[in-house]
């Protein structure tokens, strides 16, 4: 007798099979269990679930088909494993078949039992038994923080400045666990691709290679099934990766740690909208282990977490203010106004100068647009034209190094005009200043600065344009790393995680745009990216000098600068804080935006509209606000206009409430007249940018 197999597939985002599909098994094949199904006329990868989510009245058994192949070979995925994946759907508002499909590796599509068999490792003998290299003896701050997290259960947030020996701790609460625990596994997580390299040769340096592998975007299938059932068997103890490597199949998971936790890259931007840093939290509880958020500028939401137990907090907070070593020293932050400058100046005389006097010494600068968008319009002096994208609602950016335009939005590109194309005037030029330009324009101020061995001075410039090939940003890296470069140049991408050992200066071109911007996270993540740069200076203990950070602004005296000087986050927090309180902002309030595109921006707006209008009494009850559609920040993209709408509660739970009934309420809009012509919509909740 064959029994009934509740089974989770890839189902499109929003079809309305939102749960398991019925298939007939001769084997009662437990939960978690990866099998092949037959699903229309392909064959698709399933995961055996969770006879409860299985609507029983549902079925139809005339019509069932069997499985097609279990893989036995495999051990069934945990049941905490399952858990995660049922509460991330659920929270996030997606299909569980989706987000337990997008976490396995695409190769378990295509290899057979016995295959796979073949590829599973024996679990690793060793307890991935240390190597005798000899281990810093810890700090003060090391050693006070290691016994709070040994004598406490979390989750902890862990503040320690830049340089302040955090990596340090993480290795050792994975050593402690390693040799405490003969099976125990931990979870390591960074926000950017670039920085797992560096992170996995100090982690395999400590514990041996054979017991860490890595889970990030940027590896290949058969990189990534390997990883993946190195973990899953347990072969591998430390799993290194990026948000994706949350869901990673970790079955003795005892340990988590979520680096630079205030990093936007934890939160998927597209698909099903999970951050990765509040799911490891949500995974730490459900399978006991300890979570440790570490950060030198927290998400303000990590920051309210972490408040007094006494005044509602829910994470330890942990200390460690102080640099390593006597290369502490925190750079000196020099604000340079703006307003009493050469005008349309973009790097002041007193910066230069002091640029200059680094290069003669012999010592490294860095400097930095806080973002690509700065890149330069094209611009016509007569008649005001724009290179404007004709697809978007964007201007499309000026490439002098082949001559295009390019919309950075949808993508399209055009070889620049020879004239204006609206009057025909041949005076064309660019508005602005991006990378590419601000390099041009150093390299011509510096032009006869030398180095102290009299030869010329050296820029490089790092951004995404100049570092698409692979390893091109690694040869760049490497050629600062072995001081041949006097200025680096580049968009925030130089300011993160790099441990730019030799860099004495770091200066902000120009970063005041994020003081008024209408994204109420835009000075938060500006004062985080200023403080990384910062600790990008002077991290060498042999280099002497005293290192600066320059920032050159027309708002010399605004909050946020001066707790910049002061290094004072927990000032600058405070302040922030006490804003979005008056204001009813997260954290003291939870959002969801969901979002419409089509042809027209009324088409998208009426969708939305009339989805709030069947909310309106759910929405009132819960004490949840709806606000009107509106155009987003880029309205249109790729010819596809683009609405949203913000949702807003003092309660995570009731808005979660409203959500989950109001889902089927979206879907219903969707196939009426109001959905009409709309090409899609997705909730993205606890959004980012606004
Ligand atoms: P963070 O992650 O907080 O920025 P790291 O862990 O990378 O800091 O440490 C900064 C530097 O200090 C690294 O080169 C690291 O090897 C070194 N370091 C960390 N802890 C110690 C220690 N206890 N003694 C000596 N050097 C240390
Ligand atoms: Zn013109
Ligand atoms: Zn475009």
């Amino acid at each position: 007798m064959s029994s009934l197999l509740p089974v989770l597939v890839q189902t499109p985002a929003h079809s309305q099979v939102g749960g398991t599909l019925s298939y007939l098994s001769e084997l009662a094949l437990p939960a978690g269990t990866l099998v092949r199904v037959p699903l229309g006329r392909r064959e698709t990868l399933g995961i055996v679930w969770d006879a409860a989510s299985q609507d029983q009245a549902e079925v139809d058994s005339s019509r069932l088909r069997p499985i097609a192949t279990a893989l036995t070979a495999l051990p069934p995925l945990t049941a905490a494993w399952r858990q995660l994946v049922d509460f991330a759907a659920s929270y996030y508002q997606r299909a569980a078949g989706e987000i337990a499909l997008a976490a396995l590796p695409p190769q378990l599509r295509e290899l057979s039992s016995e295959q796979l068999a073949r590829r599973l490792k024996r679990p690793a003998a060793a307890a991935g038994g240390a190597p005798a290299t000899s281990l810093p003896t810890l700090t003060p701050e090391q050693s006070q923080v290691l016994g709070q997290i040994e004598a406490q259960a979390g989750p902890f947030l862990l503040f320690g400045a830049t340089g302040s020996g955090k990596t340090e701790v993480y290795l050792r609460c994975v050593q402690t666990l390693l040799e405490r625990e003969p099976d125990a596994q931990a979870l390591v997580m960074v926000p950017e691709i670039n920085l797992t390299p560096q992170l996995e040769e100090r982690f395999a340096a400590r514990f041996g290679a054979e017991v860490v592998v890595s889970l990030h975007s940027g590896m290949t299938n058969p990189q990534r099934l390997k990883s993946w059932l190195a973990a899953h068997s347990g072969a591998a103890r430390i799993v290194l990766g990026t948000r994706m490597a949350v869901f990673a199949s970790l079955p003795k998971l005892r340990l988590v740690v979520v680096d630079e936790e205030h990093d936007p890259s934890y939160k998927q931007q597209e698909g099903a909208r999970y951050s990765a840093r509040d799911l490891a939290v949500y995974r730490g509880r459900l399978e006991g282990a300890k979570v440790i958020l570490g950060s030198a500028t927290p998400s303000l939401e990590s920051w309210h977490h972490s408040r007094p137990l006494t005044e509602g907090g829910r994470y330890v907070r942990l200390l460690m203010p102080s640099r390593v070593g006597d290369g502490g020293a925190l750079p000196l932050v020099r604000r340079v106004d703006m307003n009493h400058q050469p005008k349309h100046a973009v790097f002041s005389p007193p910066l230069l100068e002091a640029l200059k006097g680094r290069i003669a010494k012999g010592e490294q600068s860095m400097v930095f647009l806080n973002r690509r968008g700065y890149a330069p319009v094209l611009h016509c002096s007569d008649c005001e034209w724009k290179s404007e994208c004709p697809h978007c609602s964007a201007f499309r950016v000026f490439h002098k190094i082949d001559r295009t335009l390019r919309c950075h939005h949808c993508g399209f590109t055009e070889r620049v005009p020879r004239a204006c194309p609206s009057c025909g005037s041949p005076d064309i030029r660019p508005m602005g200043r991006g990378t590419e330009k601000l390099e041009e324009h150093l390299a011509e101020l510096l032009a006869d600065v030398q180095r102290p061995d009299g030869t010329p001075v050296r820029i490089v410039r790092i951004d995404a344009d100049t570092t698409k090939l692979k390893g091109e940003l690694e040869a760049q890296l490497a050629q600062v790393h072995a001081g041949e470069v006097d200025v680096l140049v580049g968009t925030q991408m130089i300011a993160k995680g790099h441990d730019f050992r030799r860099i004495t200066l770091v200066a902000a071109a120009n970063p005041d745009s994020a003081l008024f911007s209408s994204d109420f996270r835009a000075p938060e993540r500006l004062f985080s990216l200023l403080m990384q740069a910062a600790g990008r200076a002077g991290r060498d203990a042999g280099i002497s000098a005293q290192s600066e950070m320059w920032v050159q602004t027309q708002h010399p005296t605004h909050p946020l600068y001066e707790n910049l000087k002061k290094h004072d986050y927990p000032g600058f927090a405070a302040q922030q804080l006490k804003e979005r309180e008056q204001a009813g902002l997260p954290p003291y309030s939870f959002q969801a935006l969901v979002r419409a595109e089509a042809r027209t921006q009324e088409t998208a707006q009426a969708f939305l509209n009339a989805a709030s209008t069947f909310g309106t009494e759910a929405a009132a009850s819960l004490n949840v606000t709806l606000y009107p559609a509106v155009p987003m920040s880029v309205q249109r993209v790729a010819n596809v206009e683009r609405a949203q709408m913000l949702i807003e509660s003092p309660s995570r739970a009731a808005l979660q409430r409203f959500l989950a009934g109001w889902h089927e309420v979206l879907h219903e809009v969707r196939q009426g007249p109001e959905g009409k012509g709309l090409i899609r919509w997705a909730v993205d909740v606890d959004p980012l940018t606004i």
